[in-house]
């Protein structure tokens, strides 16, 4: 595995990797790498020749400067483990090198997008996600992109940046993967305590108790059950909406037919988790 830290370096790695006509795989993190990570890149693995994988606590996708100050660190594993999962590259940049020495911040037009659910409640993360993944898409140029249906909302918010982009990459959304007794994977898990550790899983059994009483008509009795439940069992809730699958807007009155996914977000003491369910199909957005 090669460990590059310039961009210039990556840059002429994969362009070089390309030429071979081969698929570049691109994998981008925050680091403290766990299984849901990995399988992003097994999948980059089985399709593409190359895989690179990039780690950067990106700033500018933070609204709480404490969740930035508290994100887990744990660099040498990452590189441990990336190495034993046969990643061909591994971009380890700094602040500068993806931003240069004058940051000048693009505005990008993600539309209503930008204002729900996660935009909502953390205003200016979308601008920050696409800041960065901008400028990585145009460091590795990469012919596929891997990304976790965990992030539902940034899923579709990159795939509105990539259909901008000068040139084509397509996005492979991966199922999110989950602990034993269901938790969805993620680095801010670290943060949990031994019994903030268990009440997360509630999380997950709510999602499977949506899927489980969903019935055409009105939703939002049942979005108000599982709100109150989470509130009274010490969660501070942000959200636990069902939305329209493709363009994520809240569906009220469920036809019976429409595609829909729950989606969480949810307080345990001050870790905030995110996580969804499609309920009634397995397709991810075209
Ligand atoms: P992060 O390091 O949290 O920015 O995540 C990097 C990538 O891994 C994103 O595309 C995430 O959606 C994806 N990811 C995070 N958690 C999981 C999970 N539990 N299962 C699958 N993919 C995940």
């Amino acid at each position: 595995m090669i460990l590059f830290k310039l961009s210039k370096d990556l840059e002429d790695y994969s362009q070089k990797m390309r030429k071979s006509a081969d698929f570049i795989g691109f994998v981008p993190t925050m680091g403290a790498l766990h299984d849901g990570h990995l399988s992003l890149i097994v999948k980059s693995r089985q399709k593409c020749a190359t895989t690179i994988v990039s780690i950067f606590i990106n700033p500018t996708q933070f609204n709480n400067p404490d969740d930035f100050k508290k994100y887990p660190v744990t660099l040498e594993k990452d590189i441990y483990l990336l190495e034993k999962n046969h990643s061909d590259a591994v971009f380890l940049p700094t602040y500068e090198e993806i931003y240069g020495q004058k940051v000048i911040f693009k505005h990008y037009d993600l539309g209503y997008l930008e204002n729900i659910l996660e935009g909502k409640y953390r205003p200016g993360h979308f601008q920050g996600v696409c800041q960065v993944v901008d400028r990585l898409l145009n460091i590795v140029k990469p012919t596929h992109l891997f990304l976790g249906q965990k992030d539902y909302q940034q899923c579709m918010v990159i795939k509105k940046l990539i259909d901008l982009m000068p040139f084509h990459i397509d996005l492979i959304i991966c199922p999110t993967l989950r602990e034993p007794d269901g938790l969805a994977m993620s680095s801010r898990n670290l943060r949990l305590s031994e019994q903030q550790r268990k009440q997360a899983t509630e999380i997950y059994r709510c999602l499977v108790f949506l899927h489980k009483h969903l019935s055409a008509g009105s939703l939002e009795p049942l979005k108000s059950k599982v709100k109150d439940y989470l509130t009274n069992n010490g969660f501070k809730v942000d959200y636990v909406e069902i939305c329209d699958a493709d363009s994520l807007i809240s569906v009220s009155e469920w036809d019976g037919k429409q595609r829909l996914i729950a989606l969480v977000a949810t307080y345990v003491g001050e870790v905030r988790l995110i996580d969804n369910m499609l309920l009634n199909d397995s397709r991810i957005f075209e």
